[in-house]
Formats: structure tokens, C-alpha cells, sequence
């Protein structure tokens, strides 16, 4: 609100609007037939086995613990520069957060060395987050599990389409999950999608999504069934038919919305680039990124330097995030306390610039000006 360049703008236009209307007008708005058509997508979309849509990420997340079989006093490798509900999902299951570092200023990802190290006998799963849709060194992660029989759970949030080698974000671990939240790269509200290849799990997540129940009242009314067990303590953590149709009409647009932030970026890089006391994370990356955010690292800065300039980009009508605080200096993380000198340092001194696929070259052109001036 009152920014002339917002740090992100809803592609939406009257195909959500339509779609909204089409369920409402069914008469079915609970999770349906929109949802499945949506489900469908989106592992086509992915090249996964299976997708199931969920309420938001945190639960999906939450249930990629349960599905890992996560318990009481397990161990779970995760990132700290992340969005504090990746780490909440081992809280909920009573596991312990174990923060690893990330690689650098210029690779804000897991440090796979720092991962291999926090490895212990009690350790059961690794939690990777794909930083604004870059992978991470999802070769040297898989082996790590691999050889110590871990799980990997990936939180793409940030990356629907973003590829590894060829290999959708998502499915390259046990389980991926993303969110549909409104300033993700899939909008729906609230919103969000767990992904497997395996069918055990997928039938396991699928009764932990809706009350351990076998049947879906969708199927019972379609007649396919009378009635119903109840094998597993389950949640309700369903999507609705509203959501997902709006999910349909969003994905529909995705390609073309990523293709423009690919060109979003590189007028960032060719602007900015020359700006001097700044990196930009990730640029000479080879694979495909979605592009969900747009982060710039102050060189030899401090917290207060980097908060003045971000007061000064707002003054000039630029809004501007910090993508993020670090989860382990939270204050209820404080018994899970560990040193990560690189997100400290990142933590502290990143700035989230605008990013969405409408943002214009002269736009990019006034906010390197506004950041040059005040650097200088
Ligand atoms: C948005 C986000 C989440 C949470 O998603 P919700 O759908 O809001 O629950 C989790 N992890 C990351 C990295 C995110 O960006």
C-alpha cells in the first residue's frame, strides 16, 4: 500500500474470477472435482506419480514429517534462513530442529559439508528449502541420505517448475511441498500441495489429510461409497473446490509468468551488476529457476546499514523485504541455538527487491538509481 514499485503484484484477471464463479455456481464447493482436476495438473505439470492438494504448506509440511516418520526426540537437518514454518513442521511431531549453514553470500542454499557434519545417530531426516527457486546441491544432499538412510523432505514453496538437472523441484526427494499463499508464485489465498513418487505415501498422506477416514464425502455422494472407516488419527487439512479452481486458472499462467521473471532477472543482473558493495546471489546458476524472489547481499555491511537502506528504497517508493529473519535466533528457537556465521551475516544484511513478471525495465532502471544514490 502507497508504494510506487510493490515487492509483488497478484497476476490475477477474470479467469480467477470465472473459475470462482463456475464452483460456486455448482453447488459443490468443498474438495471435489476441482480439486482432483487440480491434483492432476499440477504432477503432470511436475512429471510427479502423485500430488495432493492441501489446506497450506505448513500442514503439508507437518504431514511430510508424520510421513517420514518422524518422532520424539528425532533429529531434522534444516535450514535457518527460511521461512519459520519449515522448522515448526519437526516441532509440531516433537522433533528437533538441527540448523545447518548455508553455502554463502552468493549460494544462499543448505551447505551440504555443514549438513554432512551435523549428522548424528539420532538424525532421521534432512529438511532442505530451494532459496527463491535455486536448487540445492540436490546430488551431494541425496547421496549424504543416502548413505546415512535419511529422508529428505524438500520445501519447494518458492519453486513450482524450478529444475535440477532436468528433474523438477519437488520430486527429487521423498516428499516436496509447496504453498499457494498469496505472494508465492501460485496464488490461491491459502493454499498448498504435497508431492510423492511413492504410492504408500501418497495413500498414507491422503488419510492423514482428511480425518484417517477412507472415503471422501465427495466420493460418497458420487455414490462410489456408503460409508467409511477411520484407520489413522487424521487432521482436516483439505483443500476446497473454490481454492483449487482458482489453483487451475494460476497454473494455466504459470509458464508465461515464469518466462517474463527469467527476463525480470537478467534486467536486474545487467543493472545492478554494476552497482560495487553488492552481490546477487545465484547469478551464473544453470538450471531453471521460477524466480519467486529477487534478493541482493550488502558486502562488508552491517544490520543498521542495511536497515537504513531499506528505509531510504521506501522513501523513494520502493518496497523491499528481508527473505529472512533467521529462524534460530527466534526467541522460541532459543533451546536450538547453534552458531551459523554465514546466515548471521546473510540474515543481516539481505534486502528482497521487487520481483513479479509485470515489473517494467524502467522500474528495474529507478530502483538500481535508488540504490546506487544511497550506497554511495
Ligand atoms: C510460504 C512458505 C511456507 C509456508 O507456506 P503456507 O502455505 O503459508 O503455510 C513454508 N516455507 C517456505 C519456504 C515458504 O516460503
Amino acid at each position: 500500500m502507497g508504494y510506487t514499485i510493490p515487492l509483488f503484484d497478484l497476476n490475477f484477471d477474470h479467469q480467477e474470477e470465472q473459475a470462482v464463479m463456475e464452483v460456486l455456481r455448482s453447488k459443490w464447493i468443498s474438495t471435489g472435482p476441482k480439486t482432483i482436476e487440480f491434483e492432476n495438473l499440477f504432477a503432470q505439470m511436475l512429471g510427479a506419480n502423485h500430488a495432493l492438494a492441501m489446506a497450506n504448506c505448513t500442514v503439508a509440511l507437518h504431514l511430510a514429517m508424520l510421513l517420514a516418520n518422524v518422532k520424539e526426540g528425532d533429529e531434522v537437518i534444516c535450514p535457518s534462513l527460511t521461512f519459520v514454518a519449515t522448522a515448526n513442521a519437526i516441532r509440531y511431531v516433537g522433533g528437533i530442529p538441527v540448523f545447518a549453514d548455508i553455502v554463502g553470500n552468493d549460494n544462499l542454499n543448505l551447505d551440504p559439508k555443514d549438513i554432512e557434519q551435523k549428522i548424528t545417530p539420532k538424525t532421521k531426516a534432512i529438511v532442505v528449502m530451494h532459496y527463491g527457486g535455486f536448487a540445492c546441491d540436490m546430488d551431494r544432499i541425496m547421496g549424504i541420505a543416502k548413505k546415512h538412510n535419511l529422508k529428505v523432505i524438500e520445501d519447494a514453496c518458492h519453486g513450482p517448475l524450478s529444475e535440477y538437472k532436468g528433474r523438477k523441484l519437488g520430486t527429487i526427494g521423498d516428499v516436496g511441498c509447496f504453498s499457494f499463499f498469496s505472494n508465492k508464485n501460485i496464488s490461491t489465498g491459502e493454499g498448498g500441495m504435497l508431492v510423492t513418487n511413492c504410492s504408500d505415501t501418497y495413500e498414507k498422506a491422503k488419510l492423514l489429510r482428511s480425518h484417517g477416514m477412507t472415503t471422501l464425502s465427495y466420493e460418497r455422494a458420487k455414490g462410489h461409497s456408503t460409508s467409511y472407516d477411520v484407520v489413522e488419527l487424521g487432521y482436516n487439512y483439505r483443500m476446497d473446490d473454490i481454492r483449487a479452481a482458482i489453483g487451475i486458472a494460476q497454473l494455466q499462467k504459470l509458464e508465461n509468468d515464469l518466462k517474463k521473471r527469467v527476463g525480470v532477472r537478467k534486467n536486474y543482473e545487467d543493472s545492478l551488476g554494476s552497482i560495487e558493495g553488492i552481490t546477487i546471489p545465484f547469478t551464473a546458476y544453470p538450471h531453471f529457476s521460477s524466480n519467486y524472489i529477487f534478493p541482493v547481499v550488502l558486502n562488508n555491511s552491517t544490520r543498521e546499514k542495511r536497515d537504513y537502506v531499506r528505509e531510504e528504497l521506501a522513501k523513494a517508493g520502493i518496497q523491499t523485504s528481508v527473505h529472512y529473519p533467521a529462524v534460530h535466533r527466534f526467541s522460541i528457537y532459543k533451546d536450538f541455538y547453534t552458531p551459523l556465521p554465514r546466515t548471521d551475516y546473510v540474515a543481516d544484511n539481505l534486502i528482497t527487491l521487487p520481483m513479479y513478471a509485470g515489473l517494467k525495465q524502467q522500474d528495474i532502471y529507478y530502483i538500481y538509481e535508488s540504490l546506487n544514490k544511497t550506497l554511495k
